[in-house]
């Protein structure tokens, strides 16, 4: 069998749970789980996609699935200015600090998917592809 975490071919399998899922795993990877002793209920059965999907459920989706327009920084810079706001001002309407609205207007650094959405929804604008 293959195992389910690593995705390596193991000639034993153990059996472990991790986050009340049972999973398949080889040697090196039972440690990322406690021990079970009789076989899993196969209705439980979850691929460890699906528990790390679920691990993002209450809208933190992963950085790398959204994208951001090549011009984010620019798009929020001059939305802002439009609207007549300040940095600052900004950064409480979507409860991000002053310091980091400030780079992510210079393209340094990308929004959370949270300060994302609260900054499409203050400023009206499009910021994902
Ligand atoms: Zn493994």
């Amino acid at each position: 069998m293959n195992c389910e975490i690593c995705g390596s071919y193991c000639e034993k399998s153990h059996t472990v749970k991790i986050d009340e899922t049972f999973f398949e795993v080889c040697e090196k990877c039972k440690n990322y789980g406690a021990p079970v002793e009789s076989p899993p209920d196969l209705r439980e059965h979850k691929s460890v996609k699906k528990l790390r999907e679920e691990k993002f459920v209450g809208g933190n989706l992963p950085l790398e699935e959204i994208s951001l327009i090549a011009e984010f920084g620019q798009a929020i810079k001059s939305s802002r200015a439009k609207k007549g706001f300040t940095i600052k001002e900004l950064g409480q309407k979507v409860f991000e600090k002053e310091s980091v609205m400030h780079r992510i207007e210079l393209g340094k650094i990308e929004p959370s998917p949270r300060v994302l959405k609260k900054l499409e929804e203050v400023l009206g604008i499009k910021l994902r592809e």
